[in-house]
């Protein structure tokens, strides 16, 4: 019901299905529209359209509309039926044969690769003139026969692809069956591919059929569009000013094809939720920024001001970062922490101007070394990415291309930035090595020659390859073991002193980065909730989300002791949050004031800043009074 209203509400899905609507309603409903039968002969030779023969009629007299109208039957037949049959060969031949792999891959993709050679319209030609089946069947069966092995082909390569992906790999784990996997897990994921699929192999059965029609190698005694066009043709019906004969079979040709383009977009959408949401996103109005405020005057490299980023959804704007402010000094190794979901990420794709439809920055401003990011022009922004500041991804394992030996890769990000000395790029490489700690002989091996933690020191290395003066970190070590994610950590540390460079990590295991930073944030809700030095975090943590984070880790020394969750989830960030966003999950919160009132950014120590109304003077006074004016 969903996917339907989906459907209704995409313009191209309903004017796609109103085209084919159209095309299925004049093949259906042909005896009852039809004036006269297709092929009756008459004396009523040439006639231009008039209210008898609203298309005129052809050199024998026969009714052009009513022709039109029957041949939509055969042709949207064969179509159909082609189509259907080349899907379900293609999907079965290219799922099995991804699936199974091995013997079966092999025979099957040797018979593929023997059909993708079968020359198709030449066996429809011998097939016609052979068979003593005469119409259009013999048609559908050569091109259904021949016509699968291209699908079959590429729906093999994206069922490989997401055979190892790791949703389909813990089904697997996870005891569901060969069939379930295919049909639950990886089918869904190809069904615009499918439909382009019956799509591609349905307009090009109505675009052979009528093809060899107009050759006059099929059965030309039938009605089709292909024979009204041979017969308008060879009746040399344009120069008898008879156009509609020879035009309107065309124009129902391109009709079906442009339906199924449109058809075939929507379907793209409706089984990809992302495409859906970039739609949304490019269909609304672009946000217009307000010009940007004065450089700052400090000597902070990196300031946030007011920003504020999220994304454009069918139900509304989620505002993933909210207001935050923040400052990041030269040469300092700024943490920021908080749970899965909390805003981390899209605050560092938003410094980045990384974001990307959906998401987007909606407003304030991200100050780098005097220049404004936000409002940089995309070449100013491409010129200034990597060479003044660089990002590492949280599943950056992946982001090194497979085919590519990983010293080239870093060679690569060097020559886009105007590097072109081929041996000061090597010699850059080998000496990036040696400070991610990679022995240089590794320069010349394919990721998939490396671990996980040497493919992210390679990352790690490519991010500092032009020496930015801020390098961006999202949760670059948690797919690793701890061993080696301290030693990358202490790497990256030797490497930010060495270079005077300045690093935001961001991660939501807060021990490490009250371990590893200078200053740590705490974000919740998209906003920060706390931002202190990180000994007097560590020390003297004062908001209750950073207490009972804190509290979900095991501390750095000291006795194990059990550990406590959060309770509750973080709220919604696509709904209005009135109050405290951690009210409903917090301990200390006071009711009648902490769930309808927001609380202040104060700072209550040199550098501690906390958002919480328990370290308002002023509110915290305010109601000691209220509770002794109760109390008399
Ligand atoms: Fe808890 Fe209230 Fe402080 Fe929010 S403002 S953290 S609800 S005490």
């Amino acid at each position: 019901m969903e996917t339907l209203k989906r459907a209704f509400n995409d313009r191209r899905a309903v004017v796609g299905a109103l085209i084919l609507i159209v095309l299925g309603l004049m093949a259906l409903l042909a005896p009852l529209l039809a004036q006269h039968p297709p092929s009756q002969l008459s004396n009523d030779t040439w006639l231009h359209p008039n209210s008898q023969h609203w298309l005129g009629t052809t050199a024998l007299g026969q009714d052009v509309f009513s022709q039109l109208l029957y041949g939509s039957r055969l042709s949207l037949l064969v179509g159909l039926v082609t189509g259907l049959i080349a899907t379900v060969i293609s999907v079965i031949v290219g799922l099995a044969s991804a699936f199974f792999g091995g013997v079966v891959d092999d025979i099957l993709s040797g018979i593929t690769n023997i059909f993708l050679v079968l020359p198709g319209l030449p066996l429809v030609i011998v097939a016609a003139a052979y068979l003593q089946v005469s119409g259009v069947v013999p048609v559908i069966a050569v091109i259904s026969f021949t016509g699968w092995a291209w699908g079959a082909r590429v729906l093999r390569s994206q069922a490989l692809s997401l055979r190892d992906r790791d949703f389909v790999q813990a089904a697997v784990a996870g005891g569901e069956g060969p069939l379930r996997v295919i049909f639950a897990e990886i089918l869904p994921n190809m069904v615009g591919l499918i439909a382009a699929n019956f799509f591609g192999a349905a307009l090009y059965a109505v675009l052979a059929e009528a093809g060899l029609e107009f050759l006059g190698v099929g059965d030309v005694s039938q009605v089709t569009w292909g024979t009204m066009l041979y017969w308008a043709q060879s009746s040399q019906a344009l120069l008898q000013g008879a156009w509609p004969w020879i035009a309107t079979p065309g124009l129902c040709i391109a009709a079906l094809g442009t339906a199924f383009a449109l058809l075939n977009f929507a379907v793209d959408e409706v089984a990809n939720p992302r495409l859906r949401s970039e739609r949304v996103a490019a269909e609304s109005k672009p946000l217009a920024l307000k010009p940007a405020g004065a450089p700052p005057a400090g000597d902070a490299l990196l300031q946030l001001r007011h920003l504020e980023a999220g994304y454009l959804t069918e139900k509304g704007t989620v505002r993933a970062v909210k207001d935050v402010n923040l400052e990041v000094h030269r040469g300092e190794f700024l943490g920021i922490a908080g749970e899965s979901g909390c805003g981390k990420s899209t605050l560092a794709f938003a410094v980045a101007q990384l974001l990307r439809p959906p998401g987007q920055v909606l407003s304030g401003e991200v100050w780098l070394n005097g220049q404004e990011l936000v409002r940089l022009p995309p070449e100013a922004l491409r010129q200034t990415r990597w060479k003044d500041f660089s990002m590492v991804f949280q599943s950056s394992m992946n982001a090194l291309n497979p085919v590519m030996r990983v010293g080239d890769q870093i060679a690569d990000a060097m020559r886009a930035h105007g590097v072109s000395d081929k041996s000061l790029i090597e010699a850059r490489v080998k000496e990036l090595f040696g400070m991610v700690g990679i022995r240089p002989e590794y320069m010349v091996a394919y990721p998939h020659q490396l671990s996980g933690g040497m493919k992210q020191r390679v990352v790690i290395a490519i991010a500092l390859a032009l020496e930015p003066r801020l390098v961006i970190m999202d949760e670059p070590t948690t797919a690793l073991d701890v061993v080696v994610q301290r030693s990358i950590l202490q790497e990256i540390d030797a490497v930010r002193r060495r270079l005077n460079l300045s690093i935001v990590f961001i991660t939501h295991d807060l021990s490490l980065l009250v371990e590893m930073s200078d200053r740590v944030a705490i974000m919740y809700a998209g906003e920060i909730v706390e931002l202190a030095p990180s000994h007097d975090l560590y020390a003297n943590p004062l908001h209750p989300y950073t207490r009972r984070l804190m509290n979900a880790f095991p501390p750095l020394e000291g006795e194990r002791t059990r550990r406590d969750g959060i309770a509750g989830r973080p709220p919604d960030l696509g709904r209005v949050i009135q109050g405290c966003p951690f009210a409903p999950r917090c301990d200390r919160a006071m009711t009648g004031l902490c769930e309808v009132v927001a609380p202040l950014r104060l700072e209550v120590s040199a550098g501690h800043v906390v958002a919480c109304h328990l370290y308002d003077p002023n509110v915290m006074k305010g109601r000691a009074e209220d509770h002794a004016i109760a109390a008399d």
